[in-house]
């Protein structure tokens, strides 16, 4: 794995002639494809925004930290002389989807969105859906014990309901300030077994669990575990993805960039 500083990261830039594919990352997916362009001998860099202190990386060229918009971005596609880009940022990751797709136009690099399908409610589920943290955070009984698996950016939401007990689980430490009153944090990484899941909802007396549609297995086990106890949980559904191409897998982002590079 390299870490550039940003004068390595100029010279890199300089010396740099052959094609590569940037991956846009933060994804378990995205280090799974870059890993495997790499084994395919297919220069990559995979780019992170740098929210994880120890990210879990594959031994690949790793760049970190945010492009400086549209504009940051569409330099450094045409200054790194990237062929392609794929973005397989978090489904979540509204932003950084919305600019790669107007850098990769103004930069005329083909873009590919790698976005893992949502979760689909099954027998036995009780799922509701919500358009955003702010309406769900306003539906929220009074006196509920919540499992809040949201990202840190959907916090403020939560904060004037200090009615509930909210269980907030990171992989980092989240600064005291933007917890929501009397909230419960908790470290771990996922992903998470079943048991891990049914013991941490029992452990702490969890009557809702709240989450965005991430998709993806990581994180799914919560979702079965409450189905498992019987549990409803309360979804905020994603944001739609910038148009263009999209890829659900791994092998079919694979055999997109395979077929650009032939
Ligand atoms: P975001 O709101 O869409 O993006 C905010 C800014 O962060 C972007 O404008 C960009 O800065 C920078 N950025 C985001 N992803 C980047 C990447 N892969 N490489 C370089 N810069 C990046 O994104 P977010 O929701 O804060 O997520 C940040 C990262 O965490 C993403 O890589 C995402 O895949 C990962 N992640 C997010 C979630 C989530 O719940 N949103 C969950 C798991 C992982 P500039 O404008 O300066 O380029």
């Amino acid at each position: 794995m390299w870490w550039p500083s940003p004068a390595t990261d100029a010279c890199w830039r300089a010396a740099v002639s052959e094609p590569r594919i940037l991956v846009l990352g933060g994804t378990t997916e995205a280090s799974e494809f870059a890993r495997r362009l790499s084994d395919a001998g297919i220069a990559v860099v995979l780019s992170l925004a740098g929210r994880t202190a120890r990210p879990v990386v594959p031994t690949v060229d790793v760049r970190v930290g945010g492009f400086g918009g549209i504009a940051g971005l569409e330099r450094y596609l045409q200054e790194a002389g990237v062929t392609a880009v794929i973005d397989a940022t978090h489904p979540f990751a509204a932003r950084m989807a919305a600019n790669a797709a107007a850098a990769a136009t103004a930069a005329a690099v083909p873009r590919l969105k790698l976005l893992r399908p949502g979760w689909s409610a099954r027998e036995g589920d009780r799922w509701t859906a919500w358009p955003t943290p702010t309406a769900l955070a306003a539906a929220l009984p009074a006196g509920a014990r919540i499992f809040l698996a949201m990202g840190r950016q959907d916090l403020a939401s939560f904060a004037g309901r200090s009615d509930c007990r909210f269980l907030l689980r990171t992989v980092d430490p989240l600064p005291a300030e933007i917890l929501p009153a009397g909230a419960t944090a908790i470290l771990g990484r996922g992903p998470f077994t079943l048991e891990d899941e049914e013991d941490l909802l029992r452990r702490h007396e969890i009557d809702l669990v709240v989450s965005r549609n991430a998709g993806g297995t990581g994180a799914a086990a919560k979702l079965t575990a409450a189905r498992r106890l019987g549990l409803p949980v309360w979804l905020v559904e994603r944001p739609a993805p910038p148009p263009g191409p999209l890829a659900a897998t791994v092998d079919e982002a694979f055999a997109w960039a395979r077929k650009l590079m032939s």
